[in-house]
């Protein structure tokens, strides 16, 4: 029996029972049922689901390997320029319908599956999400791999390999508390290990110094310990096949797996003991979103990752172009925030330490090469190390980065800085300790230096590299973030993907721009309705999963009203519960009006040791239990928190939203990618105008975006002037009232303290302005609640934005890097 046990129980011996696979899918069947047998060994008869999920992927990574074969034989016959994208994280999520969307093969191995037995969708769903990544930075280089592949650039990704990805969230009694993910529990059919493909990576120790044959020093480090950085690669597929590129993971190994002589001496443990310290380097994903990890382990992470990458893209070049001094020329490299800018001092070490090249020439070919990309502005999140840890760990590195400085200093100097200027553009920290600013090194070892949305880069030269501005004027560039299209839209929502190909056809699969084709459908009220029913059948199914994960029923034809993504102060969750409470109040007060019906729906984690973050999302599970348990407002309120957000989540719940909340305090939000998603899916954004938000207003137009609140420099005013919150308490009754009732216990009436906190800091300081914005966005709210109340001027809207988001493709994020700042052909200008 070539089928499944579930199918043998349902048809007994009557295979004819089973649908039939014909032409590609009897093929892929037959590859399936080869993969099970031989792979992974099972019999199909006996095969559980997860076999299933593992013999279907291994038949798809077939499909890819001959293309990742071919394209990669294709890079070094041209012998053409690489880009390299450094990033310390890579929030993946799943691989398998992505894989099967972009080789067209979602129909086909569909119908393979059922004429074994097996369901595509629910073996799909079991999936292990690889969260190597915390949020949007992550994502947007798990985007960014799929569009290099997809515009045609030769691209590498680096990373770590985190056995253990970011915690996962369970809410036990409204709290959120962590446990491990384990990812890889069932092993990882996408990735081939490279036992062979090792580098030494060093730490600590000390730097000899003897004379070179022009008298000059010649510095050569010897360090105290050597970890093995080992590559595991995964195949980054892009849209239609096209080309395949590589992801190299890099995993942590001792150069001795055991101590024998403590071994012998009995010490069974012990043994072992420098081996887990080793490997701990790649044991776990650091969960502090945007704020750096004080740790000594989190810097030998990004030196372990970064000097694993360099040694392998150097190797790489002189293996095929020969000459060091052609690098730049060959490799573009980019650094994803400051984590991986210990390149700039890596590379120059090796440049001139082993390749022997003077100072001059290496900073000229190091600069050309690498390009650095800021994606944040808060002071608490931009990336220092304390001098001696660097010095303790990276000797060299340490004389390297003061080396670069001197010059720098110089050159500020020699164009007639003052103290002030020469204290901000100097890589170190004098303030409060010696510290080394990885974000003024990253800039400094850059040709450019780009923000990711049109204010976050304006906000950049205006702010944190004021200083290096003017000293390297143009460096700075702006590059919007984008988000892929072939994973949050057709793949997540499969059903608005059909209705678009039915009614303006295929070509906005290859060109999302193309979406504009829809405008004049956004009034037609048959494709009103058709549009309507696959929100609806979205919804329906997000319900489902509600009812399923927290035991909550909701209302398909409610508004779904959704925030998710990291809980953290500046993105302000707070503000949104708190106005859902005084909606709530509201509702109470007047059960007569004719409210809007509204589920809201949140969803993040926060940093485990971030309180505040912490303390939010108990608010909002409190005010779940009583808002839902209460029959005065029926059905036209519901609270839901759903746990573990991860990138499997965002796929369920962003197809199904109305609402998108994109509420952070103006100027703190660097871009947001989350606003982008829900856009293209048709969801209309409640919004400051903070981040990419502004430019999604220029796109979908005034009258398709509710802005409310407080502009950046309006914030920045409020700052400087002084402001008491406690007058924005007393203006607005409204929150003054909901503000006694969280202070008084009366969403908690276990324990009446519990929520004070939080509000006695917004009474008292209010650092994230919830304050000043609050009447404002409950003004907007009211707005929603009439647009809701026309559904056909509603969907207009909705429509007018899936076909106005195309720009926030990564596709053309991604050829404005390959044109501006890499400096690499694609497909498009080839
Ligand atoms: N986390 C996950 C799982 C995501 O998919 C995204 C982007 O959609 C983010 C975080 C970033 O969200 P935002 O840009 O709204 O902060």
């Amino acid at each position: 029996k070539l089928y499944s046990a579930e199918a043998a129980m349902a048809v007994g011996d009557d295979a004819a029972k089973l649908p039939e696979a014909t032409g590609e899918a009897r093929a892929f069947r037959d590859l399936i049922l080869a993969k099970l047998t031989y792979a992974v060994g099972k019999d199909p008869i006996v095969a559980r689901d997860h076999d299933w999920l593992r013999a279907v992927s291994l038949a798809l990574r077939d499909h890819i390997v001959d293309r990742w074969m071919a394209t990669t034989r294709g890079v070094y016959r041209m012998g053409g320029k690489r880009v390299y994208y450094l990033s310390l994280e890579f929030l993946i999520g799943r691989l398998l319908k992505d894989g099967l969307n972009n080789l067209g093969l979602v129909a086909t191995a569909r119908e393979a599956l059922a004429s074994v037995g097996v369901d595509l969708d629910m073996i799909a769903e079991m999936e292990p999400d690889a969260a190597l990544g915390n949020g949007g930075l992550g994502r947007l280089a798990a985007c960014f791999m799929e569009s290099m592949a997809t515009v045609g650039i030769a691209a590498y990704g680096y990373g770590i390999r985190y056995e253990n990805g970011l915690f996962r969230q369970n809410i036990v009694d409204g709290w959120q508390t962590e446990s491990p993910e384990n990812w890889l529990q069932n092993g990882n059919p996408w990735e081939f290990p490279r036992r062979e493909v090792a580098y030494e990576v060093g730490f600590g120790g000390a730097v000899e110094a003897t004379d070179g044959w022009d008298g000059s020093a010649v510095h050569s480090w010897k360090p105290a310990e050597t970890v093995l950085a080992v590559a595991h690669d995964t195949p980054a597929v892009g849209w239609r096949g096209n080309r395949v590129n590589t992801l190299r993971l890099w995993s942590a190994r001792s150069l001795d797996p055991i101590s024998l002589d403590a071994f012998n001496a009995g010490d069974h443990i012990g043994a072992l003991n420098d081996r887990t310290k080793v490997e701990s380097i790649s044991r776990v994903l650091y969960p502090a979103d945007s704020t750096p990890a004080g740790q000594e382990l989190r810097l030998r992470q990004e030196y372990f990752f970064t000097s694993s990458s360099l040694q392998d893209i150097v190797r790489r070049h002189l293996q095929q172009h020969r000459d060091i001094k052609t690098l730049p020329s060959k490799a573009a490299i980019q650094l994803n925030d400051t984590h991986p800018a210990i390149a700039v001092a890596e590379l120059m070490r090796i440049l001139i330490d082993i390749h022997g090249l003077n100072w001059a020439d290496a900073f000229a070919i190091t600069r050309e090469t690498i390009s650095y990309t800021n994606h944040t502005l808060l002071p608490e999140a931009l990336e220092t190390w304390p001098v001696p840890l660097i010095e303790r760990l990276l000797p060299r590195h340490m004389q390297i980065i003061y080396a670069i400085n001197a010059r720098v200093l110089t050159e500020a100097r020699e164009s007639g800085a003052s103290d002030a200027m020469i204290a901000t553009v100097s890589i170190i920290d004098e303030s409060h300790g010696r510290r080394v600013r990885m974000g003024n090194l990253a800039f400094v070892g850059s040709h450019k230096v780009n923000g990711v949305s049109a204010l976050h880069s304006e906000l950049m030269k205006e702010t944190v590299f004021r200083d290096l501005n003017t000293l390297f004027p143009g460096r700075i560039t702006n590059k919007t973030n984008g988000i892929t299209p072939r994973r949050w839209l057709m793949t997540a929502n499969p059903g608005l993907t059909t209705l678009l190909r039915e009614t303006i056809g295929d070509a906005y699969l290859d060109d999302a721009e193309k979406l504009v084709a829809l405008e004049p459908y956004a009034r037609d009220s048959a494709f009103q309705e058709a549009f309507a029913a696959v929100k609806h059948a979205n919804k329906a199914r997000l319900a489902k999963v509600l009812q399923q994960t927290v035991g909550l029923r909701v209302d398909p034809s409610a508004m779904f009203d959704v925030q998710i993504k990291r809980i953290h102060e500046y993105k302000r969750q707070l503000l949104n519960i708190l106005e859902t409470i005084a909606l709530y109040n509201a509702i109470r007060a007047h059960p007569e009006r004719d409210w809007a019906p509204r589920v809201k729906i949140f969803a993040g984690k926060a940093a485990a040791s971030y309180t505040a973050a912490k303390y939010v999302i108990k608010l909002i599970n409190d005010v779940a239990k009583v808002v839902n348990s209460d029959p005065a407002v029926r059905n036209l309120l519901k609270v839901v928190f759903m746990p573990n957000y991860n990138v499997s989540l965002a796929e369920v719940i962003i197809p199904a939203a109305d609402l998108s909340e994109q509420i952070s305090t103006a100027g703190l939000e660097a871009s947001g990618t989350g606003n982008m998603k829900f856009g293209l899916n048709g969801a209309l954004t409640i919004g400051t105008l903070d981040g990419a938000n502004v430019e999604m207003k220029e796109h979908v137009g005034n009258d398709n975006i509710f802005i409310f609140g407080l502009k950046a420099h309006e914030v920045e005013e409020r700052k400087r002037q002084g402001r008491n919150p406690a007058d924005a308490i007393a203006a607005s009754p409204a929150l003054a009232e909901v503000l006694d009732a969280v202070e008084g216990g009366v969403f908690s009436p276990t324990d009446r303290e519990r929520h004070r906190g939080t509000v006695q800091s917004l009474r008292s300081s209010d650092w994230f302005f919830v304050t000043d914005d609050f009447d404002a966005y409950a003004a907007m709210q009211r707005n929603v609640d009439t647009l809701w109340a026309t559904k056909p001027a509603w969907r207009e809207k909705s429509i007018l934005n899936v076909a106005r988001m195309g720009w926030f493709s990564s596709d053309r994020t991604i050829r404005e890097y390959a044109d501006e700042i890499w400096g690499v052909q694609t497909t498009a200008t080839e």
